[in-house]
């Protein structure tokens, strides 16, 4: 199961979990009683802690696999050094970056690499990436998150987003990487 599938089947659990734990918590205070001496409720707050501490294990080690796996097979790596206090502010992005969380991403990378002797070039975050054609070069204006896909007006080269800022951010990285 990959990364994103895991995410969203135990999230799913786990809002699952917590709303019987709202249920437990309104059972108890109709019956008058404690949520300390509530034996279901207490059983089952220690169920979704258990799983918060599931999730979040299990997405770290992703990330592990995921950084080591990229530094030991790539000698130059180039990321976007991207605004995530910027991003968190915008809904949509804070949710996927949330999902991979960026930042503890970008950590291992960078610690690994010093590890490994590999070099990662940051680049800015100001570098339009979305918005050059990586074929032609041709610069379009800012495109809205929804468009996923786009076809460049000068060389009708189709493009998938992510793949063609990929590509425009290696180019660049490689351009920094050579002039340092
Ligand atoms: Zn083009």
């Amino acid at each position: 199961m990959d990364n994103h599938t895991f995410t969203a089947k135990m999230e799913k659990k786990l809002r699952r979990e917590q709303r019987k734990l709202s249920r437990r918590a309104l059972q108890a205070k109709n019956k008058g009683m404690n949520l300390l001496d509530a034996q279901n409720y207490q059983k089952q707050k220690r169920k979704v802690a258990r799983l918060h501490e599931r999730v979040r294990n299990q997405r770290d080690d992703f990330l592990h696999k995921l950084s080591t796996d990229i530094i030991k097979n790539h000698d130059v790596i180039c990321i976007e050094d991207l605004n995530t206090k910027g991003m968190l502010r915008n809904h949509k992005l804070a949710k996927s970056i949330s999902d991979v969380s960026w930042t503890a991403f970008v950590l291992k990378l960078e610690y690994k690499a010093k590890w490994y002797g590999k070099t990662i070039v940051k680049i800015s975050r100001w570098f339009p990436s979305s918005q050059i054609c990586s074929e032609c070069g041709h610069q379009e204006g800012k495109k809205s998150l929804e468009i996923r896909d786009w076809t460049c007006p000068i060389c009708h080269k189709h493009h998938a987003r992510d793949i063609n800022a990929s590509q425009n951010i290696l180019a660049e990285g490689v351009r920094t990487f050579n002039l340092a």
